[in-house]
């Protein structure tokens, strides 16, 4: 039977109504179908996957020659616009708008955004909480638990990492790094103190400053002093877990890690009282 038009439930009420209870059961061509969209595979000129609306029915058209993660997290952004934004007829999305509003920064701004909303949907659909939360937690947070979850849930490495920083149990940040510029964009774990913003390079002591630079590094996470990542008011001696790659396109991916959160503690508890719970916003994952 397909859902009721009226009723458009949240991805995990949606994934418990049909009683999914393994990822590997995440079958978005029968969810679509179930949510009144039928996803079909087919060449796409200018845009990655497509919407079009009519009445209470919908189809998603996904470009079959990308990635196959990327193809099922497309479908799955498609029908996150159908079922948070059915007022509109159709939508027709290119890879860059979807990773553009990966770096929506304010959450204000990600609740407005269709695009940042579409992906969220998608993320809670593909990657939902009573199932990503468990193994989130029982794993560090580097880039190879994160490319093990990718096989786990079939998402992209991306998507995958921001769920990780947000449900894994230590502070964390994920963060986006260009040669000679300024970061493209990070997100912290929700513990993390929202006042901690990266320095907008990575320091010279960190794996990242290298492989900017076009240096071959051993791959695996290394641990480097902190204030080489994060701009601090006072120094403190410890140290984080930096686990980096290079992209093809030059830019680097950084997972940071900190084992030891009483710098973090210290932090906050320096912060004016009025401060100290306030959840800043920017960058949240
Ligand atoms: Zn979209």
């Amino acid at each position: 039977m397909a859902l009721g038009h009226q009723l458009w439930p949240k991805p995990e009420d949606l994934l418990r109504q049909l009683g999914i209870t393994d990822a590997r059961e995440i079958e978005l061509e029968a969810i679509a179908q179930y949510c009144g969209a039928t996803i079909v595979y087919e060449p796409l000129h200018g845009c990655e996957a497509r919407l079009l609306a009519h009445r209470d029915r919908a189809i998603i058209t996904v470009d079959p020659d990308s990635h196959h993660h990327r193809k099922r997290f497309s479908a799955a952004h498609e029908l996150g616009h159908w079922m948070l934004d059915r007022h509109q007829a159709g939508f027709a999305c290119t890879q860059a708008m979807m990773a553009k509003s990966w770096s929506t920064a304010l959450d204000r701004q990600r609740q407005v955004d269709p695009e940042a909303r579409a992906n969220r949907w998608a993320a809670d659909l593909l990657m939902p909480e009573y199932l990503f939360g468990p193994l989130a937690e029982d794993s560090a947070i580097t880039l190879d638990a994160a490319r093990d979850l990718t096989r786990i849930f079939g998402t992209s490495l991306i998507a995958t990492a921001l769920r990780l920083i947000r449900f894994g149990s230590a502070s964390s940040m994920l963060i986006w790094s260009r040669p000679g510029q300024r970061y493209k964009w990070f997100r912290s774990s929700p513990r993390f103190p929202a006042a901690l913003w990266p320095r907008p390079e990575p320091g010279p002591e960190t794996v990242a400053y290298r492989l900017l630079r076009g240096f071959k590094e051993k791959r695996g996470p290394a641990l480097v002093k902190w204030d080489q990542w994060v701009d601090l008011p006072n120094p403190w001696q410890s140290f984080v877990r930096e686990d980096s790659m290079r992209m093809r396109n030059g830019e680097v991916l950084t997972l940071l890690e900190w084992d030891d959160e009483t710098p973090l503690d210290d932090f906050l508890n320096q912060q004016p009282l009025g401060r100290r719970h306030l959840v800043g916003e920017r960058g949240r994952a």
